[in-house]
């Protein structure tokens, strides 16, 4: 949300120690307000980040670390929070992970994997820190999603699915928190140039950007300007979408 005086906005970013996530933690403390950088171990990465968010101007940026998958972890990250008298208003979720193979190759350890990281995720996120914006009547909680949520992928069934699930998750919660001006969105990224594509080989990139109209892959920097907008109170009569930003690819 915007930053009125005396009410200083407060976004928790998760996956923040590097790409998207990193974006958008610098992107929002460009608008000032204490930007709260959560990683899952890559701490010194996301003080780096912590710093840089301080040079492009949020009046306090700190980090915390909790494993998304971990409710416990989470519910001590909130704690943390308040101890510091915090509480977000704004929530980008961006922490996840990649996974490539068929689905007879997918083991039942990894599909729960998978939807702990991107989809129970949420609904901790959703329950930890919900109740606060709706108390407000205010905020904003926007979910990196993916288009692989919206159309599916060979090879990445698990991660399709959790981030179709994701997908509903966004539109349903939507519906729960506009009676209290809460909106809920998510941002469906095609490629983005982040650490999840250093697995592919050059020859892999090449069959990628071949398919996308654009011809280039996204930079972190343009899905953060998305997030920013839905953050802001600009965006205050969107609520329930997910919005592709995929090049033209697929859509
Ligand atoms: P990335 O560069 O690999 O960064 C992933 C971030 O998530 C890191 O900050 C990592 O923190 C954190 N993370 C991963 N697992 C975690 C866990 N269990 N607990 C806490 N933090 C965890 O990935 P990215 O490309 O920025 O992706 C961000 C989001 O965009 C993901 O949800 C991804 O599915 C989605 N997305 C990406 C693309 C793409 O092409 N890059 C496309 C569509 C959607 P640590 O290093 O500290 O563990």
């Amino acid at each position: 949300m915007g930053a009125s005086p005396g009410h200083r906005r407060v976004a928790l970013v998760t996956g923040a120690s590097r790409g998207i996530g990193a974006a958008v933690a610098r992107r929002l403390a460009a608008e000032g307000g204490t930007v709260v950088v959560h990683c899952g171990s890559s701490t010194s990465e996301a003080e780096r980040v912590a710093e840089a968010c301080r040079e492009a101007g949020a009046e306090a940026a700190f980090v915390v670390r909790a494993d998304v998958r971990s409710g416990e972890e989470l519910k001590k990250l909130k704690a943390d929070l308040e101890r510091r008298g915090l509480m977000p208003s704004v929530l980008v979720h961006s922490a996840g992970t990649a996974y490539y193979g068929m689905l007879d190759e997918t083991d039942e350890d990894e599909w729960d994997d998978l939807f702990r990281v991107h989809l129970k995720s949420a609904y901790w996120l959703a329950r930890l820190f919900g109740p606060a914006m709706r108390w407000d009547r205010s905020g904003r909680i926007v979910h990196i999603s993916s288009l692989w949520g919206l159309v599916g992928a060979a090879g990445e069934v698990a991660y399709s699915a959790a981030k179709g699930g994701l997908n509903s998750f966004t539109k349903a919660l939507a519906r729960e928190m506009a009676s209290a001006g809460v909106t809920v969105n998510a941002v469906a990224p095609g490629a983005v140039d982040t650490d999840m594509l250093s697995g592919f080989t050059k020859e892999e990139r090449e069959a990628l950007l071949a398919e996308i109209p654009l011809g280039r892959f996204a930079s972190p920097e343009e899905v953060a300007e998305l997030v920013a907008f839905l953050a802001s109170e600009r965006a205050g009569y969107i609520t329930g979408q997910v919005i592709g930003l995929t090049g033209g690819w697929r859509i």
